[in-house]
């Protein structure tokens, strides 16, 4: 089984990542990916762009070397109410919103109030993937946040970056795979890659998945055409013919 879809890539416009587009798109091609997502951080990451580069994001190429390159963003959560970094007039821009916890952003807090903010930023109709939900630092009812997840039609994203970067995930995230298993939600196994030879690297979670008995069905990202779909039916304005809004 193959990824061929990455939605969770940093370009240099994060201030803490390495490469550009371009060599994100070539990396890409390089590794017959047909799909990246450029999903920079939300303007709270320090070093982080404004937001006029999401605005302006819509000058690029819909494909680069033969791949599509979605337009996106890795918002920030940022209260319990689920509020992004990103006003709505950006958001409705752009094809795909993921949002996240950094602690520079929002501190966690006890399982109950971090749970809450997660399952509040899975009722913001902007968003379609919550990112790196197993990060230990914020413990969770990672079976009310799968649950949510269905309910909401979301995904919830196995991050290959943390296996590296945030010590204790492979638990947390494996058992939040059983309940995507249980429950059949939507789930993204992207690499969070900053520099472009990182771009599609998601062996470790797409292992742990499968370990965690996931079936394909539920793998948002297997292709670009699921991810289409998936993008069409939550209103995205470039993928369901450019006329609904998402509902607020
Ligand atoms: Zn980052
Ligand atoms: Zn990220």
């Amino acid at each position: 089984m193959k990824i061929l879809a990455d939605l969770h890539v940093h370009s240099i416009a994060s201030g803490h990542a390495y490469s550009t587009v371009e060599e994100i798109a070539r990396a890409a091609a390089d590794k017959g990916l047909e799909m990246v997502a450029l999903t920079d951080h939300g303007p709270a990451m320090p070093g982080g762009p404004h937001e006029y580069y999401f605005g302006n994001l819509r000058i690029l190429p819909h494909r680069l070397h033969g791949v599509e390159i979605l337009q996106g963003v890795e918002a920030n959560v940022m209260d319990e109410k689920g509020s992004l970094d990103l006003q709505a007039v950006y958001l409705k821009r752009l094809d795909i919103i993921l949002a996240g916890f950094h602690s520079i952003c929002m501190k966690p807090g006890s399982r109950e109030s971090n749970t809450a903010a997660m399952v509040s930023a899975l009722q913001n109709p902007y968003v379609d993937i919550i990112v790196h939900p197993g990060n230990p630092d914020y413990p969770i009812d990672a079976g009310e946040v799968v649950r949510q997840a269905k309910r909401a039609g979301k995904a919830l994203e196995i991050n290959n970056s943390s296996f590296l970067v945030r010590r204790g995930s492979r638990e947390t995230c494996f058992e939040i795979a059983k309940f995507v298993r249980q429950y059949g939600t939507w789930v993204s196994i992207s690499s969070d890659a900053h520099f472009s030879s990182s771009v599609g690297e998601v062996s470790t979670a797409l292992q742990l998945a499968l370990d965690a008995g996931i079936p394909e069905n539920c793998i948002l990202n297997l292709s670009a055409a699921r991810v289409t779909s998936f993008l069409a039916s939550r209103g995205r304005k470039r993928f369901a013919g450019g006329e609904r809004e998402l509902h607020e």
